[in-house]
């Protein structure tokens, strides 16, 4: 648990920074967020000399555990060169090509610094590029902290998306219009009445943040087939399952292709990054080439490449998905024994390296059902398991995730630790 060092430095936060934290998630540590020193492999280290084994892996970039010996060596070689130009390099040529090699063949990227911007260009993108103005997203699903996707589904009634933060206008918000994950319907009716005013579908094609939701069989191909006949483009939304599911990601591993997609998080091996990619069509209408701007100081940071670069020669060797899957699976299996042996009314969804429980009576396979969970019980499951060594997100709306770095070793005693959480549970 955290101890005195993080406490007061929590304390000394609160007066610093909005809510005591730079991003809100890491304020739903209670009773106050450890601070971390230093990290290696499947490892945190807190100030107050804790060691915890991370499940969380900074929400998600980091497939090949903290510190991993190749990408400290790139980054190292790059730092030793200069570490920001304001130019293009060799570096950005060589992701590029391995970016496309596995999302768009013949294809062009842009690569930015966040999710944020990814999908923030993205849309832009396919605005310039359709002269449409309404996007379409689902309720749930999280692109990151700009206007257009800072909104939710109204009543029931309405396709309208309501904002989801102050500070949205109405009408920005307006103009996206929400529809229900995993149910094509929803899309369909939205389609039929706005779609040759829709520029963009954007789709998690896993919804990883509200919990883990796979999509179910046929709502992917339904979302392609939904844009195809509509003129809209397909915008996956692979910032998560981007590099986790796969090399291919998502695209692959469902076989259904976006119009364009966006990357973040493992791509930039663990540094800042966003990544739009798609055919050079679409991607031309883009400045410089086009009139659809998008510019960055730190686009295409030298540092981020190389280490991107390097994640993804690890990656190619096929360990890391080896590794990280066996482990999930193994938890997978740890969790669904505990819930059965202790009759707890829970499920738990998991795709390859990903997974989430949720205390519910039945399925979750929308983010309306993942809301329905016992939020209360998820948060003590997160509090037992960090007594006990284990660092899993802290909200029920995040994944669990694993990776190359969770061994058998470091999986067995996440068992053991979970067993007795779950103990802990039963008992109060
Ligand atoms: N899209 C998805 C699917 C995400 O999960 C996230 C971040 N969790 C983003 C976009 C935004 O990325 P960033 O936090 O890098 O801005």
């Amino acid at each position: 648990m955290p101890g005195e060092r993080s406490r007061s430095l929590y304390e000394e936060a609160l007066g610093l920074f909005p809510g005591g934290v730079n991003s809100p998630v890491r304020a739903a540590v209670k009773p106050y967020p450890f601070y971390v020193s230093r990290a290696e492999g499947p490892y945190i280290y807190t100030v107050d000399g804790e060691r915890l084994i991370d499940y969380v892996l900074a929400y998600g970039p980091l497939f090949l555990g903290h510190r991993h010996p190749r990408v400290l060596e790139a980054v190292r070689e790059q730092l030793e060169k200069g570490w920001l130009y304001g130019t293009p390099t060799e570096l950005e040529v060589a992701l590029a090509k391995k970016i496309l090699r596995y999302y768009h063949p013949g294809g062009m990227v842009r690569f930015v610094n966040t999710g944020t911007e990814a999908t923030m260009t993205a849309i832009r993108l396919a605005r310039g590029y359709t002269g449409r103005k309404y996007i379409v997203k689902f309720n749930g699903c999280y692109h990151g902290a700009h206007d257009s996707v800072l909104v939710g589904a109204g009543s029931a009634a309405a396709e309208y998306g309501v904002p989801t933060s102050l500070g949205v206008p109405e009408e920005v918000a307006r103009l996206t219009l929400v529809a229900r994950y995993n149910d094509l319907e929803s899309v369909e009716r939205i389609m039929r009445q706005y779609g040759d005013q829709v520029a963009a579908i954007i789709v998690e094609p896993v919804a990883g943040n509200a919990g883990v939701i796979p999509p179910k069989p046929g709502f992917l191909k339904g979302l392609r087939e939904l844009a195809d006949r509509y003129g809209a483009l397909l915008i996956m939304d692979e910032v998560i399952t981007g590099f986790r599911l796969g090399l291919g990601g998502a695209q692959e591993y469902y076989g259904v292709r976006g119009d364009l997609t966006t990357l973040g998080k493992i791509v930039g091996g663990g540094f800042p990054i966003g990544v739009v990619a798609g055919p050079r069509e679409i991607m031309e209408k883009l400045t410089p080439s086009g009139r659809v701007f998008n510019a960055g100081t730190f686009n295409a940071h030298p540092v981020t490449m190389a280490a991107g670069l390097a994640t993804i020669e690890v990656l190619e060797t096929g360990e890391p998905y080896r590794v990280a899957r066996e482990a999930a699976s193994r938890l997978v299996k740890a969790l669904e024994d505990l819930i059965s042996r202790y009759s707890v009314k829970a499920t738990v969804n998991h795709v390859e390296n990903m997974f989430q429980v949720f205390f519910v009576d039945g399925d979750v396979s929308s983010p309306e059902d993942a809301a329905r969970s016992n939020r209360e019980l998820y948060a003590r499951l997160h509090e037992e398991l960090l007594r006990r060594g284990v660092f899993i997100a802290p909200s029920q709306m995040e994944a669990v995730f694993t990776s190359a770095a969770h061994t058998r070793e470091v999986v067995d005693e996440t068992i053991e630790a979970l067993e007795e959480a779950f103990k802990r549970l039963g008992e109060q």
